[in-house]
């Protein structure tokens, strides 16, 4: 079968591969794969920033796909179940997190298309554990979006939460920030979606989807926004979905005192200047958030269940496997919001 291989470290050394179809064990489920997202990660991988120490690996951890082989220790899942699967493959079982199914944070954990072969590919293996049987009303294409999907409900309903009428900030325009404005949104707060004019076709997207404000902070003040919008106080939540220092440090004296600051963007430098005055004055607790676990599936399966997010204005191109460098060189162009790959 076809597989989109990263070969060795560096930059690119992403190859079309002829590669041997996996085989079902214990409590492993062969998924013949529908599509695969292209995630933010896999294009740091393709430009070689993430150095994963098992490589060759196949890429692909954001899909969905149909069941059709299962290993003998399988109870639940069924040949011909459409799945989508959690990233996780293997875990320690015995550390304090996988205790509490909180894999996300475990230290011997492999995830799918990082350490183990992921699923840019005709057939993928997971474990029964991270399988989901994706909901009747819900597309093969919607489902592919469950693992950024999972991260934000993580985000927004786990490591905080929402009350009806609360006004949420999210930094950043692209797919995450897109979901969490969408995640708050189905918790019953407005949001305000920033981002800056190169966001432009991402910010109109944000609108047609129904974000309450949307602001380009280089053309207009995002703080009179929201003192207007919070009568002076601020926003209750903020999430940044953007890594970026400059609109951190920006945003941090717009949070409500006693106000959540979640950091879902990952910094490119690990020691950054960040205003601690901010955290300190206002008292905020500034939270980090990583990846997602179980929980956060269920919550990502129910909301699409119950159509609370608009998968079908976010998958804005789909490629065929053979092309799956083109789809790499579209989404570093920048100019869509989901890319996926149809194996
Ligand atoms: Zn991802
Ligand atoms: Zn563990």
């Amino acid at each position: 079968m076809l597989a989109a291989v990263k070969t060795k470290s560096g930059y690119d050394n992403l190859e079309l591969l002829e590669v041997d179809e996996p085989k079902v064990y214990g409590d492993k489920v062969k998924i013949e794969v529908a599509f695969t997202g292209i995630c933010g990660s896999d294009i740091h991988t393709f430009k070689g920033e993430y150095n994963s120490k098992n490589l060759p690996v196949t890429l692909g951890h954001e899909f969905s796909g149909v069941v059709v082989e299962i290993g003998e220790d399988v109870k639940n899942i069924k040949v011909g179940d459409r799945v989508t699967s959690e990233t996780t493959f293997e875990t320690c079982n015995e550390c304090i997190y996988c205790k509490s199914k909180d894999y996300n944070l475990c230290s011997s954990r492999k995830g799918i298309g990082t350490q183990v072969n992921g699923s840019m590919t005709k057939f993928v293996l997971s474990r029964e554990e991270s399988c989901h049987v994706i909901p009747n009303n819900v597309t093969l294409e919607a489902a592919s979006l469950s693992e950024p999907l999972a991260c934000c409900t993580h985000a927004v309903m786990e490591k905080t939460s929402i009350k009806e009428g609360d006004i949420v900030l999210v930094i950043g325009p692209g797919p995450i920030g897109l979901l969490t404005s969408q995640v708050a949104k189905a918790n019953g707060a407005k949001v305000i979606l920033s981002g800056i004019t190169k966001d432009k076709q991402r910010l109109d997207l944000a609108k047609e989807i129904g974000i309450d404000i949307v602001v380009d902070t280089l053309q207009e003040d995002l703080a009179e926004t929201i003192f207007r919008e919070t009568k002076g106080y601020g926003v209750d939540k903020a999430f940044d979905c953007s890594g970026s220092i400059v609109a951190i440090n920006s945003a941090l004296p717009l949070v409500k005192k006693k106000g959540d600051f979640v950091q879902i963007g990952l910094f490119a430098e690990k020691y950054n200047l960040i205003d601690q005055e901010s955290i300190i004055q206002r008292e905020l607790r500034y939270i980090g958030c990583r990846s997602q676990k179980p929980s956060s599936w269920k919550l990502a399966l129910d909301l699409l269940k119950r159509e609370k997010i608009a998968t079908d204005k976010m998958i804005t191109k789909i490629f065929n496997i053979e092309d799956t460098r083109k789809a790499f060189e579209t989404v570093m162009a920048g100019n869509e919001i989901k890319v996926l790959i149809k194996s």
